[in-house]
């Protein structure tokens, strides 16, 4: 899951990591009020940012820099409500509803400091470079030797060594030295601690003074552990999700959508992996990713039939159940049942394999749906073939 920039600087402040004061505002008077209140607590620079799940937004026109409240209601109600569009947007650019108002510091120098997990190493890797607000895909494509890394034993944990030598390697002396290995070894609590996938500071920047601080933060939580974090849970903003597969997980349903032309629904995500393929196969190109989960019944599967048909690049619809726990005879009456209610106009595909497999034929031949029953996957795929050549 991922979560604002604001967000992501109240966890991390928490766990220590230095971060200049800001007031998120959703209007221009709050901004205002935002920046007065900073003033007072002695900011003269002021940076006003737009709040969306992308990065990028300086080059966007989602950064301004303000030397005046003047200037900041000025750049607050060019920002509020526009459509940032940044690379990582896509073309569309996302709304922006809220903005940071931070307390401005003078850069000396900006660097990249990044936590994520290193699947190939089994340990997380923290990563930094001196070459701070350029991403960090172009740095290790361009000046890898920019990059220093350190993996951390997961049993052994961050050693301030490792810290030491990170610091080092950007460069940094004395107080600004000292105060980075702090700052990583802050960085790496909260990262473990809040069981993040990454969490990512660019850029880190060094004050004329020598202070190190963050400027910009990323923080991207793992869904599969926010059950043991509800508070964290609780800053998920909707409004920066695609709006179907926000209603596909209220329904229980893992949905993402995808640009092909085959729907599928598909239960188990490594069965949903293998009729992607099929489909790839067959000439076409999945329309999305769907797991039914363990529970599909009448109504889950209505529901995806519901969320698939609103992609209107859906030429076909390949079901692909394997009937462990859910037995295939009620995912056929979910089946039966949904193509009465629901119209669906494209070819319709259905494979059911496993418990009570041939009831579940049984039933799907003799109901009035037209369906093309696949027993193989082979045949699913020239079924799907056929449909799309139709
Ligand atoms: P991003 O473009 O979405 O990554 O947003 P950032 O928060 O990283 O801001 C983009 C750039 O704006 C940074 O790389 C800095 O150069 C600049 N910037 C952001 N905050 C400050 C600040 O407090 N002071 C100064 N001088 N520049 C800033
Ligand atoms: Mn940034």
């Amino acid at each position: 899951m991922k979560v604002h920039e604001y967000q992501a600087k109240d966890i991390l402040r928490s766990y220590g990591v230095p971060i200049p004061g800001g007031v998120v505002a959703e209007t221009v008077d709050e901004a205002v009020a935002a920046a007065e209140e900073l003033k007072e607590d002695g900011a003269s620079l002021f940076v006003v940012k737009a709040q969306i799940h992308a990065g990028g937004r300086g080059k966007g026109g989602g950064v301004k820099l303000a030397e005046s409240v003047d200037e900041v209601r000025t750049h607050a109600s060019d920002i509020l409500g526009m459509q940032l569009v940044t690379h990582q947007t896509g073309p569309e650019g996302q709304k922006v509803r809220k903005i940071l108002v931070t307390d401005g510091v003078d850069i000396a120098q900006e660097y990249y400091v990044g936590v994520t997990l290193d699947r190939a190493k089994s340990m997380n890797v923290i990563m930094v470079s001196s070459e701070g607000g350029v991403e960090i895909e172009t740095v290790a494509e361009e000046n890898p030797d920019a990059i220093h890394k350190a993996w951390i034993d997961p049993t052994l944990g961050l050693r301030p060594f490792q810290a030491r030598k990170l610091a080092f390697g950007l460069g940094l002396e004395g107080d600004a030295f000292k105060q980075c290995v702090r700052f990583i070894m802050a960085l790496y609590e909260a990262f473990e601690e809040t069981d993040s996938t990454i969490a990512e500071i660019n850029p880190m920047v060094r004050t004329p003074d020598g202070d190190i601080v963050a400027v910009d933060a990323k923080v991207n939580l793992d869904d599969n552990a926010l059950f043991r974090h509800k508070d964290l849970a609780d800053l998920r903003d909707i409004h920066e999700e695609d709006p179907t597969e926000v209603e596909a997980s209220e329904h229980g349903l893992s949905y993402i959508k995808l640009d092909g032309n085959v729907g599928c629904m598909v239960n188990g995500a490594g069965l949903a992996m293998a009729t992607m393929d099929i489909i790839k196969l067959s000439g076409g190109e999945p329309a999305n990713f769907l797991d039914v989960g363990g529970t599909a019944n009448a109504e889950t599967v209505e529901e995806a039939f519901r969320i698939i048909l609103k992609d209107e690049n859906v030429e076909a619809i390949l079901v692909n159940i394997f009937g462990g726990i859910v037995r295939c005879d009620r995912v056929a009456k979910g089946v039966i049942e949904a193509a009465k209610n629901i119209d669906i106009h494209v070819p319709l595909i259905v494979r059911l394999q496993g418990t009570n497999a041939e009831e579940a034929k049984e039933l799907l031949e003799a109901s009035d749906v037209e369906i093309e029953s696949a027993v193989l996957l082979k045949e699913a795929a020239d079924k799907v073939e056929a449909a799309l050549t139709a």
